[in-house]
């Protein structure tokens, strides 16, 4: 989330007020309507929007993090590493976990999506029923509730399916949002855990419940993901979790209940903003028959039928040439072309399925030209070698090649560079492709990633279930 979702909570939240028992009551009602299965598992994830590898590194080193550590680190070395897509935004990157699929296997290619040539903003909750009609029957929650099992949403965005969930409209959440008081909304969903998992038996617990704590990624926009602000308040976090990882430790030790928990992020952050470029009012100059989809930290461009293959590829050229730009990439038929200021690289699609696509790709280096004399070598996209896989960005080519995959994706996008914002977004932002953005935390009870597994992608996460 970021700050331009400030104005328009304030609409749509004001119609009612969710008391935090909210969540315990409605599921206690869906157990008695609803026929289930009793199990003996309880898998918790805990989603920390915006917790950053460097800041997770930082305070955890610092001992500043106890129940955390207590819980999740327990003597074991310290924890593992998970990565978000690219864009490294919210609702794709959730979208990917909750789905268990790359973004081009669904819509939710940004927060800001084009379909059926109407622009949905999923900062704007007004858009929160669009975003649950899309992962509708083909998420976590329906997946295991056509099994008889049950699962519970404690985030105020997603929650379709789930067997209970927090209250869609929430005036208190709204006020919170507009004072800045963002601990209000995380001490309700935490709270809201605390409640259904006293108030509910343990074989009847949930058997998964997922909960999205938002302040941490508010403050890192405004005050900057590395500022003592974020810090503080992620101390805040680790001691309002202790009642919850009490309750779980509990359930664990009376041997009526097994518990897994995780906790990762939907992106890290870039580094702080040092420059803002509006690319939105450039294009009003430049080229005001392009639609620009801005997403701050990056742009999405759709091009007019009349703009010919050479007029987009001349136009984008001369915007490599930008010292504000990073990287420009286009679709054009089934290639994408990938420029930097020093390299130049495309992904050609073919066919062929893998483990997590339809297609397979191959990478070759310089311009279109070149190609054509070489034959390309076909790889699954999760799974190139080292060398291709860090090209640009690790993971770059494998996530732009799903990027490019997902319907209704723009013509092109145009990255800016590493602390280059492309609106006023305050002092953090994500969505690019960076180390610090891709890669985060992800902290493990009583689950472990084989030794030699290479880095778990969002969308791999809940595949074990
Ligand atoms: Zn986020």
């Amino acid at each position: 989330m970021t700050v331009r979702t400030f104005t328009i909570i304030f609409m749509l939240f004001l119609t009612s007020c969710a008391s935090t028992d909210h969540v315990s009551r409605s599921y206690s009602e869906f157990l008695e309507d609803h026929d289930h299965r009793t199990s003996k598992r309880t898998v918790v994830f805990f989603l920390i929007d915006g917790f950053s590898l460097r800041l997770a590194t930082r305070e955890l080193n610092n001992g500043r993090l106890p129940q955390i550590k207590k819980y999740f680190v327990n003597g074991k070395k310290g924890f593992n590493v998970a990565r978000t897509t690219f864009p490294s935004l919210t609702y794709p990157a959730i979208t990917s976990l909750l789905t268990r699929s790359p973004i081009d296997q669904n819509e939710i290619f940004g927060n800001i999506i084009l379909s059926d040539n109407k622009i949905y903003n999923f900062e704007s909750p007004t858009n929160y029923s669009q975003l649950n009609k899309i992962i509708q029957g083909k998420n976590i929650f329906s997946y295991l509730q056509a099994q008889g099992l049950k699962a519970v949403s404690l985030d105020f965005a997603f929650h379709s399916d789930a067997s209970a969930h927090m209250q869609k409209k929430d005036a208190d959440a709204a006020l919170a949002i507009l004072g800045k008081d963002y601990s209000y909304l995380d001490t309700k969903l935490i709270r809201s855990l605390e409640i259904l998992l006293s108030d509910t038996a343990y074989s009847q617990w949930p058997d998964f419940i997922f909960i999205h704590l938002v302040g941490l990624d508010f403050i890192s926009h405004e005050s900057g993901p590395d500022s003592l602000n974020a810090a503080k308040y992620l101390r805040h976090l680790d001691a309002e979790l202790e009642s919850v990882f009490t309750i779980l430790n509990q359930a664990e030790k009376s041997k009526k209940r097994d518990v897994i928990a995780m906790m990762s992020s939907d992106h890290g952050f870039d580094q702080k903003v040092s420059r803002n470029v509006n690319i939105s009012k450039a294009f009003e100059h430049i080229a005001p028959d392009v639609e620009v989809i801005n997403e701050g930290r990056f742009a999405g461009l759709y091009f007019p039928s009349y703009w010919d293959p050479e007029r987009r590829s001349s136009f984008l050229q001369s915007l490599v040439a930008n010292q504000n730009i990073d990287i420009v990439a286009e679709k054009i038929n089934n290639s994408i072309s990938i420029k930097s200021h020093q390299l130049e690289t495309q992904i050609l699609y073919g066919s062929g399925t893998c483990h997590d696509s339809a297609y397979t790709i191959a990478i070759v280096p310089g311009p279109k030209q070149i190609l054509r004399a070489q034959s390309p070598i076909w790889m699954c996209p999760d799974q190139l070698e080292p060398q291709l896989n860090n090209l640009y960005y690790p993971y770059f080519l494998s996530h732009l090649s799903h990027y490019f995959q997902s319907p209704g994706h723009p013509d092109a996008v145009v990255i800016s560079k590493s602390g280059v914002a492309f609106e006023s977004v305050g002092a953090g932002q994500h969505g690019g492709p960076t180390t610090q953005e891709v890669f985060v935390p992800l902290f493990l009870h009583n689950l472990t990633l084989a030794p030699s597994a290479p880095t778990p992608a969002l969308w791999q996460l809940l595949n074990f279930l």
